[in-house]
């Protein structure tokens, strides 16, 4: 049950709701950034279940990968484009003509445009000065604007560049007509506090009329900097499913979706009763398990074991709980161990219509406490060497590695091939 006046007035003290966008474009990242996650890959056909997923759960815009790294995503970019889903279907290029031609030729509407933008990639990795930058994305963004597309003009790390040419290169890429800027805190090193001040600052020199963000989570703020970012006037924040996305991975979609429905109490357009079902979706295709104390989705994010909290729990769900685990399409679960009161016993026996006199709850309890303390950890150390041996090392094993090496004969450092 939802006490409406208890929520009201917490949702009266996020003001800053006020200034949010009056329609998110949820930007789905799952399929391109979270599939290069270290070890994941999706088939075309994986591809497409997850984005009808998606599209039905109701995200406007999804990136399918980008056409020119092989054959199948050409054809998973192609397929998607071809599935008539609801979700308009974007596809990623590198400023080189080569890639907005593979995305133009895959039938998609929407393009996103990508070059880096600080000096230490500038330097050490494109080898590019900023004007061959600037030129290099005014030719792709000018290519992907005459074949009709819509274009989103993105840069990695957008954040450790120095703004003059953040503001050069955002405001040529806009005279070359760039429909949407994206900016990318591609190391996830900003903080709600210094995101605010780089996104005040690019709105105030570059005055984009669409905004989008990119936040990754190395220091765990993907989710904190993408709700910072709306409040500063970004409508498209890039998010993926479960938080998949490079190293720690991107902002979780689900997260950014729930802080805005509960916390702030706006609606997002998204069907939030199937967050948990995608999540299980995503979890199982990628292969990549999702931590049990993972917010919204996690095993644990509606558990309750410890007896003050489970009594609580029980008086009313908002003294623990700050969603009602069915807005997510989850339940409550009351795990019975240590930390178990009697109030959840209680609870408990009423399932099969039993009362237990005092004295019996106690032996219970005590039961319960022996028996959870003495359990052996013998089973969960073998799931641990498992889960251990397959995620520390998720792509190709070395193993297979070094013999495909050997196959082909590769000649030592300084040998005559
Ligand atoms: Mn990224």
């Amino acid at each position: 049950m939802v006490d409406e006046k208890l929520v009201e007035e917490y949702h009266s003290r996020t003001a800053a709701s006020r200034h949010l966008p009056s329609r998110i474009v949820w930007w789905d990242e799952t399929l391109r950034d979270g599939e290069q996650t270290p070890g994941v890959h999706f088939s075309p056909e994986e591809k497409l279940r997850i984005a009808e997923r998606l599209s039905e759960i109701g995200v406007p815009l999804i990136d399918a990968g980008i056409p020119v790294v092989s054959e199948e995503e050409a054809r998973a970019v192609r397929r998607l484009a071809e599935a008539g889903l609801k979700a308009d279907i974007l596809a990623s290029a590198r400023t080189v003509p080569g890639d907005v031609d593979a995305v133009i030729a895959t039938g998609v509407k929407h393009i996103a445009v990508f070059i880096a933008a600080s000096p230490v990639h500038l330097r050490y990795k494109l080898k590019m000065s900023q004007d061959q930058v600037v030129a290099a994305a005014v030719a792709s963004i000018r290519r992907a604007k005459e074949a009709g597309l819509h274009v989103a003009f993105v840069t990695e790390d957008t954040v450790r560049a120095p703004m003059d040419f953040v503001e050069r290169l955002y405001g040529e890429a806009t005279r070359a007509g760039a429909d949407r800027l994206v900016v990318s805190d591609t190391v996830g090193i900003m903080t709600p506090v210094t995101f605010r001040w780089f996104l005040d600052e690019f709105r105030r020199r570059v005055r984009p009329t669409d905004l989008s963000v990119h936040c990754h989570n190395d220091f765990g703020l993907a989710t904190a900097n993408t709700l910072t970012a709306l409040e500063a006037g970004a409508v498209a924040p890039h998010t993926c499913v479960n938080g998949l996305g490079e190293r720690a991975g991107n902002a979780a979609f689900e997260e950014v979706v729930m802080l805005l429905e509960s916390v702030y109490g706006v609606s997002t357009g998204i069907r939030t009763e199937r967050l948990f079902e995608l999540s299980q979706l995503v979890e199982e295709i990628s292969g990549v398990p999702v931590p049990p104390n993972k917010a919204i989705v996690g095993y644990n994010a509606f558990s309750h074991e410890a007896g003050i909290h489970t009594h609580g729990i029980l008086a009313h769900t908002l003294t623990y709980e700050p969603i009602q685990p069915e807005l997510v399409g989850r339940h409550r679960d009351m795990i019975l161990g240590k930390h178990t009161g009697k109030a959840a016993l209680v609870e408990k026996l009423k399932e099969r219509g039993l009362a237990a006199s005092d004295p019996q709850l106690v032996a219970l309890l005590e039961r319960i406490k022996v028996d959870s303390e003495r359990r052996t950890k013998a089973e969960l150390r073998s799931f641990l060497v498992e889960y251990r041996s397959r995620y520390g090392h998720p792509g190709l094993s070395d193993h297979d590695f070094w013999a495909m090496v050997e196959a082909l004969r590769i000649a030592p450092t300084g040998g005559h091939p």
